[in-house]
């Protein structure tokens, strides 16, 4: 009888949690009477940090109304994405009115960077405050499945690996952002193509845990991947295709770096070998400077290069665009396999 009374009580806080607080409530009273939407139609998601709706707009185009929420405690681990960005330098912890309106505006930002870079997302439409209205993508009200539950058959799913691959560098290369949240829950299959979505926590490359956030993605993603039976590159390997600067984020260049990266991965079992596995581990640990000025002991990193026996551990030559031993900048790509002189 305990047990009932509280998963009661559980549902009726929760049913109090749905209800707008009256700041919501005004905000979206006004987008109404501003003709933004017609209508709210019902709730598309209910999460830690914001509620999504779907609505309606006067035309009959569907939307998507993100409300951040405005309870502080939600937003306290989010310390980490915050500290370094140097585009919100007035991050004030103080009042959560302020800071989540923050979130909700870098959310704005960061999806406008990429619908103007072409990377497939929802087209961002409105901000007020803690309320973003966006393209819904998805149809008749039913949202577009989250990749986690597409079902994607076989070979389209390694098709996505691939899409997936190709999203990561362009927010890197083209946008000059790491998502920093990327998994297969916040990538929407909508007209069977993958959308980023959830770009709020997004930093920029300057942030100085950008690498560290780029190498979860990565590892996130693969982890997904494998899990579904493709056969997937080592964390590291997506990594410095991420970030390699010595090929551009589109183009035959960059195809052919892909197409020799893929038949890489497909000629691997779809699990991962030993090998594999240490690597990954190796990278996970691994330092990734920031700046070449963070690169320690470079002549002891520079012999190990040289002689190309111990090289685990330094991660720089693709990031700066170096030759594998370090004598000078690259001319190739990073990934040649190692018989074809990569550093030729
Ligand atoms: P959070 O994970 O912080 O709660 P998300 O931005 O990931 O917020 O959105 C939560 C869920 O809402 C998504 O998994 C998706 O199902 C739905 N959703 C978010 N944005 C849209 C959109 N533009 N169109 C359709 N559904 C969306
Ligand atoms: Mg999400």
């Amino acid at each position: 009888a305990a047990a009932a009374a509280r998963s009661k009580d559980r549902a009726d806080r929760a049913t109090v949690e749905q209800v707008l607080d009256p700041r919501t409530r005004m905000v979206l009273f006004k987008m109404l009477n501003r003709g933004v939407f017609s209508e709210i139609n019902g709730c598309v998601s209910t999460g830690k940090e914001a509620n999504v709706y779907h609505a309606s707009a006067p035309e009959g185009a569907e939307l998507a109304i993100k409300v951040y929420k405005t309870a502080i405690l939600v937003f306290r681990d989010r310390d980490r994405y915050v500290v370094g960005d140097s585009r919100f330098q007035r991050y004030c912890k103080s009042n959560p009115r302020k800071m989540v309106k923050m979130w909700a505006e870098k959310e704005m930002r960061n999806l406008a960077r990429l619908h103007a870079t072409g990377i497939p997302c929802p087209k961002p439409l409105q901000l007020r405050m803690h309320v973003l209205v966006m393209e819904f993508l998805g149809e008749g009200g039913v949202a577009a499945p989250r990749l986690k539950d597409a079902g994607l058959p076989p070979a389209r799913m390694r098709q996505a690996y691939t899409e997936m691959v190709i999203m990561i560098r362009q927010l890197y290369q083209k946008c000059r952002l790491v998502h920093a949240d990327l998994s297969e829950y916040n990538i929407l299959v909508h007209n069977n193509e993958l959308h980023c979505i959830d770009v709020s926590q997004a930093v920029e490359l300057d942030h100085p845990r950008a690498f560290d956030f780029l190498r979860e993605d990565c590892q996130h993603v693969n982890d997904f991947f494998r899990r579904a039976g493709v056969a997937t590159l080592t964390v590291r390997e997506l990594f410095d295709f991420a970030v390699d600067p010595s090929f551009g984020a589109e183009g035959p260049e960059l195809d052919a770096q892909l197409d020799r990266l893929m038949e890489l991965a497909a000629s691997r079992p779809a699990t991962l070998t030993a090998e594999q596995e240490v690597a990954d581990r190796v990278f996970a640990q691994a330092y990734i400077p920031k700046k070449l000025d963070d690169v320690i002991n470079y002549e002891r990193d520079h012999a190990r290069l040289k002689a190309g026996t111990d090289t685990e551990g330094i991660y720089y030559q693709a990031l700066a665009g170096m030759k594998e031993d370090m004598s000078g900048a690259r001319s190739m790509p990073a990934q040649q396999p190692a018989s074809s002189g990569a550093a030729s």
